[in-house]
C-alpha cells in the first residue's frame, strides 16, 4: 500500500525542476493528500505552495531542508510545520544560503583547475531564481559533456574527494534545531541511512538528536532500501522517536521514486503526523482508505 502522505520535497526554489505550484499539482495528481515542501536552507517556495494546495484541496506542510555539518559531516535535518517567518529561522537560512555562494566559488576554482571553464555561471544559469548547489554545477558539467548524466557527474567530480568538491562548514546541529524549534517546527533527521557513518557513530548521532530535542527520522525515504525501511524503524523505536515518510522528490527523472509511491511505514512505527489530529488529515486517510476499497484496480 502507497502512502498518502509525502513530508520531503524539492521546487526550483533550491534543486528542483518544478516551481512550488507544479509540484504541489504534480504531487495531487498522483494521489498525495498531505505534502511538505522542504526546499534546502530556503522557504521562499511555502506561499506559493499553499496557494496551489488549497486550490487542489491537499494539505501543504511549510518545511525547510538544512545542511548542517556534524563532526566533519554533512547531514541533513528537515524540519515540519515551521513558521516561515520566524526571525531567527530566518537569519539562520540567510546565513546558509551566502555560504553558499562561497562555497560555489570555490567549486568553481577547484574545477577550473581541472581545465573546466564557466562553471560559477553556468551553474548559476541552471539555479535560475533559487539557491546554489551541486546539484546545478551537475547539471552545467552534463550540458558540457564531462559525463552523461547527473549520477555519474556526482561520483566523477562532486562527491568528497573529488575535483569539484569543496569542503564547506554548514550550520551546526545544534543551532539548526534550534532555528526550527523556536519556530515551532518539528526536527526530523532526514534520509539517515545516506551518511555511512557506521554503527557507533550512528548511535552517537540518534543520541544527540533526540537529547537537542529531534522528533522523528526519516523511516521510508527513496533513497533508504526495504531493508533499510526495518532498520530505521527499529532504531526510530530503540530512541523513542517517531517515523517519517517522504520521497526527496526534485522533478521528472531526477529522484529515484516518484511522489505518490512510497510504501507506509513499518507496523510498530510511531508516524510524526499523528499528533497533527486536524479532521482534514483523518478525513484524507480515511477518504483514501475508502476509495482504495472502491476502486481498487484505479488506485
Ligand atoms: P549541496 O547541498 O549543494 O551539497 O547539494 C546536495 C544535493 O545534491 C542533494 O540534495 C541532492 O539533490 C544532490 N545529490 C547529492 N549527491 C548526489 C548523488 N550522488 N547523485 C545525484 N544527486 C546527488
Ligand atoms: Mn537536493
Ligand atoms: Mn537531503
Ligand atoms: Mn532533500
Amino acid at each position: 500500500m502507497t502512502s498518502f502522505i509525502d513530508l520531503h520535497s524539492h521546487s526550483v526554489v533550491s534543486d528542483g525542476l518544478l516551481t512550488p505550484a507544479e509540484l504541489v499539482s504534480h504531487a495531487a495528481s498522483k494521489g498525495v493528500r498531505v505534502m511538505a515542501l522542504t526546499d534546502h536552507d530556503d522557504v521562499a517556495g511555502l506561499a506559493e505552495a499553499e496557494a496551489a494546495a488549497a486550490e487542489h484541496g491537499i494539505t501543504l506542510i511549510p518545511g525547510v531542508e538544512i545542511s548542517v555539518t556534524w563532526r566533519r559531516r554533512t547531514l541533513h535535518i528537515v524540519g515540519l510545520k515551521i513558521d516561515p517567518q520566524s526571525p531567527r529561522l530566518v537569519q539562520g537560512l540567510q546565513h546558509i544560503r551566502k555560504g553558499r555562494h562561497t562555497r560555489a566559488e570555490g567549486m568553481a576554482e577547484s574545477l577550473l583547475k581541472k581545465g573546466i571553464q564557466g562553471s560559477l555561471e553556468g551553474a548559476y544559469q541552471f539555479a535560475k531564481q533559487g539557491i546554489i548547489s551541486r546539484t546545478h554545477f551537475a547539471q552545467y558539467l552534463v550540458a558540457q559533456g564531462y559525463a552523461p548524466n547527473i549520477r555519474s557527474v556526482f561520483k566523477k567530480y562532486l562527491i568528497k574527494g573529488k575535483p569539484g568538491y569543496f569542503e564547506y562548514d554548514w550550520a551546526s546541529l545544534e543551532d539548526a534545531m534550534g532555528w526550527i524549534i523556536e519556530s515551532g517546527g518539528i526536527p526530523v533527521l532526514a534520509h539517515p541511512g545516506r551518511y555511512d557513518l557506521g554503527r557507533t557513530n550512528m548511535l552517537l548521532l540518534l543520541e544527540e538528536f533526540r537529547h537537542l530535542g529531534g522528533v522523528a527520522i526519516e523511516v521510508v525515504t527513496s533513497s533508504h532500501s526495504p531493508d533499510q525501511y526495518q532498520e530505521f524503524a527499529r532504531l526510530a523505536h530503540q530512541f523513542g522517536l517517531q517515523a517519517s515518510v517522504g520521497s526527496d522528490y526534485h522533478g521528472p527523472g531526477h529522484s529515484y521514486m516518484d511522489m505518490g509511491q512510497l510504501p507506509t511505514l513499518p507496523s510498530g512505527c510511531v508516524p510524526v503526523w499523528q499528533d497533527w489530529g486536524g479532521r482534514k488529515l483523518w478525513f484524507n486517510a480515511v477518504s483514501v482508505l475508502l476509495l482504495r476499497i472502491e476502486w481498487p484496480s484505479i488506485l
